[in-house]
């Protein structure tokens, strides 16, 4: 495999300019036939097809040129190949489902990829506790519907339910639909197992509810987005399945008043509240033109935004009366313009579709431009408007998210990528966000996409010790390089 070319096909830059760390070695035939003695052979993937589907990220932006992709089966798969790849200096991405979002889940130029879907198995569920333990490789999805069997829900939803993967959720410290409701994985994992970059095990497995015995480093790998290790199992608490779930579609005629109604929910639904979400005229144009068989439940008239409210409790009547007496209530004040609730499970789940919908039909409609911010509510929506006067029609500019968590997900669309485009967003959304002391990564994380970025919510000295933390754990930087810190930071 010597000489291959190294080239990158980065179909966006999006201002990265990063070069290939030239300690790194390239991959050769004795490597390859190490990787096929330790693991099976069909596990060793070189097959062309499969790698270009590897090598690109769910939105098709970044694109690495990796010549390998392995699939270990079970943790000591993992420990030996790190282990192997540490010491002949080889760079490694960890890969989960691939429905990242900030390119930080696919090779920037020829790292190993590592993809855990063969570890998929769930090793026990406690019903008592309710707590979960299984492989990293699991799919949300369906590790949603055991627990459901057995009467207990995942703390976490995502419109990529279906191909993300527990591993990749903790990677990236996943937020999601229900965050409102459960919180951040922070608070709902209680144990992993990693292996480190030089092959070492680190057996945190534990489902202890509290442990006050030094460091809990387990919240180092959440959210460290494959920089540190690989997770290779996860210990998480599994809430109590809802006997009664309902959900409302409602339209107001300003962010005032989306604002004004999330205060209300509050203070009328609160522990019952599973969801919040917002939606402008935007972002529900743009499921309704690009999703079959979506149709808008409010199609009366045109509103300029919707809102999403699930509720979840232990008792149907209640739940249902609770939630028919808010939105008379809501009404009333002249908050909501119309709305309606779900009467079924068909008609819940189309509300659903909606919200879930809409970040396909952004990628469907061409190039998109994607930021993913925590902002104070107040003055969530001001910065799709003032992004909206800046780009006149060159874009279209949209903005939802999960309101009830100060999330906005502001994207810009357009045909193509441009970068004269890019830098009438860029650096402007950072520095937008950070003179309102918001986040530029709410849920997402920085990838490849926000590497070089994170000074706009980390002061310099939260990097510094950060950048020494990865070179502890890693010294030799192979785990997913150029991702999650300034590259230039790991140059001589
Ligand atoms: C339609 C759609 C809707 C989405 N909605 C949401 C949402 O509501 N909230 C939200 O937070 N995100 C959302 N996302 C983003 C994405 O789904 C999440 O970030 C998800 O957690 C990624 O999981 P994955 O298995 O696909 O990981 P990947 O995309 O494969 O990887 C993501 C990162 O984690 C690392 N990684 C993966 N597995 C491991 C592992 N086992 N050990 C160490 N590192 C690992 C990778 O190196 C990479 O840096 C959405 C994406 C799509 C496409």
């Amino acid at each position: 495999m010597a000489g291959i070319p190294l080239f990158q096909h980065r179909l966006f830059s999006s201002g990265i300019d990063t070069k290939r760390n030239t300690s790194f070695s390239t991959l050769n035939s004795d490597d390859i036939l190490y990787f096929k003695d330790i693991l099976d052979h069909k596990n060793v993937v070189q097959d062309e097809d499969r790698l270009v589907a590897a090598n690109v990220d769910w939105m098709r932006k970044y694109k690495g040129s990796s010549q390998l992709l392995l699939l270990p089966k079970n943790s000591e798969d993992v420990a030996k190949i790190l282990k192997y790849c540490n010491s002949r200096c080889l760079a490694v991405v960890p890969q989960g489902g691939n429905t990242g979002l900030v390119g930080g889940s696919v090779p920037v130029y020829d790292e190993v990829i590592i993809n855990l879907s063969a570890m998929d198995k769930i090793v026990s569920l406690d019903k008592v506790n309710g707590i979960l333990i299984c492989e990293a490789g699991c799919i949300l999805e369906n590790l949603n519907s055991y627990v459901e069997n057995e009467g207990f829900v995942m703390p976490l939803d995502l419109g990529a339910k279906g191909s993300c993967q527990i591993g990749g959720n903790v990677a990236t410290n996943a937020g999601g639909l229900h965050f409102i409701r459960y919180g951040s994985l922070h608070a709902n994992i209680l144990g992993l197992e990693v292996i480190l970059a030089d092959g070492t095990t680190l057996d945190m497995l534990t489902t202890l509810r509290k442990d006050n015995t030094g460091y809990d480093l387990k919240h180092l790998f959440i959210g460290s987005e494959g920089t540190l290790g690989i997770i290779t199992k996860v210990a998480l608490l599994t809430p109590c399945k809802p006997s009664s779930r309902s959900i409302a579609f409602l339209a107001c005629n300003d962010y005032i008043c989306c604002q004004k109604l999330l205060a209300e929910a509050k203070q009328s639904l609160g522990e019952a509240i599973s969801a919040f979400e917002f939606m402008d005229y935007h972002s529900v144009e743009m499921v309704l033109a690009y999703t079959e068989g979506v149709r808008n439940p409010l199609p009366a008239s045109p509103y300029n935004f919707y809102v999403l409210i699930e509720t979840t409790t232990s008792d149907e009547l209640y739940d249902r009366t609770k939630l028919e007496a808010f939105l008379l209530h809501a009404m009333e004040m002249g908050l909501v313009s119309d709305g309606v609730i779900a009467q079924d499970l068909n008609q819940a789940s189309s509300f659903w579709r909606i919200r879930e919908g809409i970040p396909e039909g952004l990628l469907k409609a061409g190039a998109v431009y994607k930021y993913d911010l925590s902002l104070p509510i107040q003055v969530l929506y001001a910065i799709v408007e003032e992004m909206r006067a800046r780009l006149g029609n060159t874009a279209k500019v949209v903005g939802y998210g999960h309101l009830g968590d100060g999330n906005l997900h502001l994207n810009i669309s357009t045909t193509h990528y441009d970068d004269k485009i890019l830098s009438e967003i860029e650096p402007f959304v950072y520095e937008w966000t950070a003179k309102v002391r918001g986040s530029i990564s709410a849920e997402h994380g920085l990838g490849l996409m926000k590497a070089d970025k994170i000074h706009y919510s980390k002061s310099a000295e939260t990097v510094q010790v950060m950048t020494s933390i990865k070179k502890l754990f890693d010294p030799k930087g192979i785990m997913n390089p150029y991702k999650l810190l300034p590259h230039r930071l790991f140059q001589d």
